[in-house]
């Protein structure tokens, strides 16, 4: 406690002596302190190097957060993982003073919890989760972000029934926890609107399970992003900030309510950079991660470095595509 206000003694004497000097160098200290506070990463691939090679593209694109998932995201199919490349990996991480808290797994789209017609494929994806989470234990991982699952054919309230039902079969107390990833709408997906995330989340018998905000999958369900703060405060009557562990970062393709779902680069699209700036600044989400899943650029050509860059700086970058276009060619 004494050495934690002696700190706060020397910072504001710094800054005493700072403003004495100059205005303009207390801006830029305090723009370097928001750019430290920043947890900001992206979707990184987990192949041969498993995730040795995440940690190494995460660093290459200046990220202190990530996102992978164990394989490819459209299939099943896993390799086992090797025990060197996960210590090999946790050093790396630590040389780069990328916290565990802020490495985040996500399940394959194909699994479906909301749909139980056909029962062998509903239990498919239960213990699909289940291998998933012990595959995430092994690898040091806090949290795995998960699609609630479409509900095609049969009824909503029954869907989301099922994904508190699959849950309480998945989850286990001292296993990572799963975060619920809001969803934009398309086809039959449930978790489009926050009030169906609190009903999965009001059957679920743990308190071992959070929530993944992606703000294209909220634009296109029809919140409001640049109103961010009225979202928050809805987030937190139904179910509590402090259930958020995650945030998708992107910019939509197509107009609030659209229920498309598709991804554009950071100011490039229908919210804009000033409103996912903000989003990115926001005190109340200071310590969770921000995750691009922004799209490559000619599908080739990962905007990471760049968008990452722009966020850092403040600043849109006009000349994004260029920039890439000119770093991989
Ligand atoms: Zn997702």
């Amino acid at each position: 406690m004494l050495s934690m206000q002696h700190q706060h003694l020397k910072l504001v004497i710094f800054l005493k002596e700072i403003l004495k000097k100059n205005f303009f160098f207390l801006i830029f200290y305090a723009i370097i302190f928001l750019v430290k506070k920043m947890i900001l990463g992206c979707h990184v691939n987990f192949t041969n190097e498993q995730l040795f090679g995440s940690v190494k593209q995460a660093v290459k694109y200046g990220a202190n957060a990530f996102m992978f998932y164990t394989g490819a995201p459209q299939n099943t199919i896993r390799k086992e993982l090797d025990l060197d490349l996960v210590k090999k990996a946790h050093n790396l991480m630590k040389e780069h003073k990328i916290a565990i808290e802020n490495v985040i797994c996500h399940a394959p789209y194909i699994v479906n919890l909301a749909n139980n017609k056909e029962e062998e494929k509903w239990q498919f994806s239960i213990q699909f989760l289940k291998q998933e989470l012990k595959r995430c234990k092994i690898l040091g991982i806090k949290y795995i972000v998960v699609h609630p699952g479409s509900a095609v054919g049969i009824e909503r309230e029954i869907a989301l029934q099922n994904i508190s039902d699959a849950l309480n079969f998945i989850i286990e107390e001292d296993a990572p926890m799963i975060l619920l990833e809001t969803m934009a709408g398309k086809g039959t997906e449930c978790g489009c609107t926050l009030e169906e995330i609190k009903m999965i989340l009001d059957n679920v018998h743990s308190k071992n399970i959070g929530v993944c905000l992606d703000t294209c999958h909220l634009h296109d369900a029809g919140y409001i992003i640049s109103n961010f703060e009225t979202l928050l405060k809805k987030v937190d009557i139904l179910f509590g900030i402090d259930k958020v562990h995650c945030v998708h970062l992107n910019d939509s393709k197509n107009e609030c309510g659209s229920h498309k779902d598709r991804h554009e680069n950071i100011g490039y699209g229908a919210i804009g950079y000033e409103a996912l700036y903000q989003i990115v600044l926001n005190e109340q989400l200071k310590n969770v991660p921000k995750i691009l899943e922004t799209p490559y650029v000619d599908k080739l050509y990962p905007p990471y470095k760049f968008e990452i860059e722009s966020i850092k700086n403040g600043k849109f970058n006009s000349n994004l595509i260029e920039d890439i276009m000119n770093f991989y060619k």
